[in-house]
């Protein structure tokens, strides 16, 4: 059966990843076959993991257990799907966008009426409604689970009061007569009384984690206080599809804080705090040193106490990184809050932290985190932002230039500013004196975005050209880092302090298209 449309419903890898595993080279020069995507779809896709791309992969490690074996005392599941698959992504971009909330056209011969629902599972997302068939395709905004407001690899938070009324009003639009609902990554609803319940449910579940969060923080809860104080009603605790499988009620309640609020808890103690490898040593003094906090940490653990042990125990690994005792006894508390986690995000934090706390960090070969074609489908605005991210601005002091650049192929233009150790980029501009201009097409510069081919080749033989001294580009590439997701988040993991085991290695899980 050929394949004559593909629909993207939103922005996430998970999602439009495995395109060309269903469509051809030869599908798309032939044009036949149309990719329908929300409006924007494009730099929400490639926006929402690019600037903190790197810390978000080391997080994945933490919130997907990927290093964790499979089994029941390491990883069991992560929620929504069940492993990260390995491989490169594939993207090709839309060929017809919805713009309009409510837009309906025919898909080769099928009615369609599709809803926008931005900023809510995803920055870009939509239902479908297939009217003649009375099938309601849901995206990803409803699932068998509470979703995440706060995803733990980290992502700005989303916002569940416009989610739960983008539900609601597809509840209402479609709702009424739909025989049959489906959705991304679990099983269809059959019947249009179920298909109301779930909906109804779904519904209340994000408005009410918004508006009671909301309701407590008005009264002085804080953000470190609310996942104690948030309760989801006993009739929602009651429905299977409104359990904490993917997002836990109490990391998303902290999301909603976070969103409205921000990190702070408004006691000036917490404000500019110590950072918490400064502070910990004058915990360990006071407490008697290193024995003493192992007795009592012994002592609570026996008790099953195992969150008291944790408060105790990382204070005294953030104190003294190279002492193994301590990072093993908070292993051994980690791993047992991770068992009783119904969450697997939780959980697999929890085993992921006590793992390397155990293992060390493990090396090995890193991939690049993006495949050539999401890089090309980076925006070359996106692209000199992301590398004004890279540079290291400490060591750019004192350097300084104005740059032109033009890519006629797509007729942009940019002003590229090096300042006050500060790279910026504005697009639609041309500077009057600038020190140097560069000329080449989008399609040659990502050749170098890739870094499948160098500037200086490119100026070598003509496809760049350039007026004026470009000398200072040569040292500004030398500000570049390349990020590494090999960095210590608990302390005395890094190989130069530990005993770094054999494990899997990190290359296959980097960049790999990840279940959200
Ligand atoms: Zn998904």
């Amino acid at each position: 059966m050929p394949v004559s449309a593909v629909i993207y419903s939103h922005t996430h890898g998970d999602h439009w990843g495995g395109v060309r595993g269903i469509l051809t080279d030869e599908d798309m020069r032939s044009g036949r076959v149309e990719i329908i995507a929300p409006r924007d779809f494009m730099d929400f896709t490639i926006a929402e993991n690019v600037y903190a791309g790197n810390a978000m992969n080391r997080r994945l490690f933490y919130q997907y257990g990927l290093l964790l074996p499979v089994g029941p005392h390491g990883f069991v599941t992560q929620g929504l799907g069940h492993r990260v698959p390995a491989g490169a992504s594939g993207l090709i971009a839309p060929t017809r966008f919805v713009s309009k909330p409510i837009e309906e056209f025919d898909v080769d011969g099928v009615r369609m009426i599709f809803q926008n629902t931005p900023n809510t599972e995803a920055p870009r997302e939509m239902n479908t409604y297939l009217p003649d068939m009375k099938a309601l395709w849901m995206a990803e905004n409803v699932i068998a689970s509470l979703h995440n407001i706060y995803t733990l690899r980290g992502a700005a938070v989303r916002d569940p009061l416009n989610w739960s009324k983008y539900i609601g009003e597809a509840l209402y639009r479609f709702g009424q007569e739909a025989e049959v609902m489906f959705a991304a990554h679990h099983w269809p609803r059959w019947g249009n009384a179920r298909i109301q319940e779930v909906l109804r449910a779904q519904r209340d579940f994000y408005a009410n984690m918004n508006n009671q969060v909301l309701h407590y923080a008005n009264q002085g809860v804080t953000i470190n206080q609310i996942h104690n104080v948030y309760r989801v009603p006993t009739t929602l605790q009651q429905e299977w599809h409104c359990r904490g499988y993917h997002g836990s009620p109490e990391h998303n309640a902290r999301g909603v804080i976070q969103r409205f609020l921000g990190f702070w808890d408004c006691n000036p103690a917490t404000l500019v705090p110590l950072s918490p490898e400064d502070s910990a040593p004058l915990y360990v003094e006071m407490m008697g040193g290193s024995e003493r906090i192992l007795d009592k940490a012994s002592e609570l653990h026996a008790a099953g106490d195992y969150l008291r042990a944790t408060e105790i125990l990382n204070k005294l690994v953030q104190a003294e990184p190279d002492n193994q005792a301590a990072k093993d006894a908070l292993a051994d508390a980690f791993e047992q809050l991770g068992y009783q986690q119904e969450n697997p995000g939780l959980r697999n934090s929890f085993l992921a932290a006590a793992y390397e706390l155990r293992s060390g960090i493990p090396q090995g070969p890193v991939a690049s985190s993006a495949s050539p074609e999401v890089i090309r489908g980076m925006s070359t605005e996106l692209f000199l932002n992301f590398l004004g991210i890279r540079m290291d601005s400490r060591r750019a002091e004192g350097l300084s230039f104005t740059m032109n650049l033009s890519t006629p192929d797509t007729g942009e233009t940019f002003i590229v500013e090096l300042r006050n150790a500060t790279l910026t980029n504005i697009a639609g501009f041309t500077a009057p004196n600038p020190d140097f201009a560069l000329t080449l097409n989008r399609s040659d510069l990502e050749q170098v975005m890739v870094g499948a081919e160098t500037l200086e080749a490119m100026i070598g033989d003509g496809r760049a050209q350039v007026e004026g001294d470009i000398g200072v580009l040569g040292a500004l590439a030398d500000l570049m880092v390349d990020f590494d997701p090999r960095f210590e988040i608990m302390p005395g993991t890094h190989p130069d302090r530990s005993t770094v085991v054999e494990s899997p290695d990190f290359e296959a899980t980097v960049g790999a298209v990840i279940p959200e």
